[in-house]
């Protein structure tokens, strides 16, 4: 059985008398992990509300630096422009001035990093640089067959770019938007092919991760697979320690 975490919640008396107030504990250190079509990004805007922490994605962080104009940010910027893969030593400093902003004193979500062994290694070295430390990493758990039928299920209107889903929403005629009349189209990475490259390459590189953040006691498996909002639930139950 796994050590129940500390609780979200603390009690504080006043000094001056018997009234006692609930407080949420000021420090909640997140990883968000889960593979393409799980419903990641939605699950974290959640959290990040619940728990009323910044949702820091590397995506953010690059703009961020970007438009700061920061050595490190104008080098990620150059590589991003060209469609090449940002170095990690760029990407770790990025996240690392980014987690040293006065807002992550209060706790943060990280989403989208680290995404390979070494980065969370590297993570490891700037949090402790920074002072902080990882309390929880969930993983959003998804069957890959539910996760194939989800993303190639995708159509798109040409004319109006609604989305709908060929099991899970449906247009009334099949192949034609409700709105507007106009052609439903699947996008070239939502074929069967694309998509199991993209689930294939998800695995084996956080397959590492998910054994190096068990081992620190660290990993929330979090049945994906329910309604949305249980989904949701479980997660806060399992952040508070009361799942
Ligand atoms: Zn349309």
């Amino acid at each position: 059985m796994r050590a129940a975490a500390p609780s979200a919640i603390r009690e504080v008396r006043s000094p001056n008398g018997p009234i006692v107030f609930k407080v949420r504990n000021a420090v909640m250190n997140i990883l968000f992990m889960g593979p393409p079509g799980a419903g990641k990004g939605t699950q974290a805007e959640r959290i990040v509300d619940e728990f009323d922490i910044p949702h820091i994605s590397t995506g953010d962080a690059f703009r961020l630096a970007s438009k700061q104009g920061t050595a490190l940010g104008l080098k990620a910027k150059e590589y991003v422009d060209q469609g090449l893969l940002v170095p990690d030593e760029i990407t770790n400093g990025i996240v690392k001035a980014r987690l040293a902003l006065d807002d992550c004193k209060k706790g943060f979500l990280l989403d989208g990093f680290p995404r390979t062994l070494q980065q969370a290694e590297a993570l490891d070295v700037m949090l402790t640089e920074l002072g902080h430390s990882i309390d929880h990493v969930v993983d959003l758990k998804i069957d890959r067959g539910l996760l194939l039928a989800r993303l190639t299920g995708r159509r798109i209107c040409k004319t109006c770019g609604s989305s709908y889903h060929v099991i899970f929403n449906p247009s009334k005629v099949e192949g034609i938007c409700d709105k507007d009349g106009g052609e439903l189209y699947q996008r070239p990475d939502d074929t069967a092919e694309k998509v199991g490259t993209r689930l294939d390459e998800y695995s084996s590189k956080t397959a590492p991760l998910l054994d190096y953040y068990s081992s620190k006691g660290l990993l929330r498996e979090v049945d994906g697979e329910k309604d949305i909002d249980v989904v949701t639930s479980d997660i806060v139950s399992c952040l508070k320690g009361t799942l």
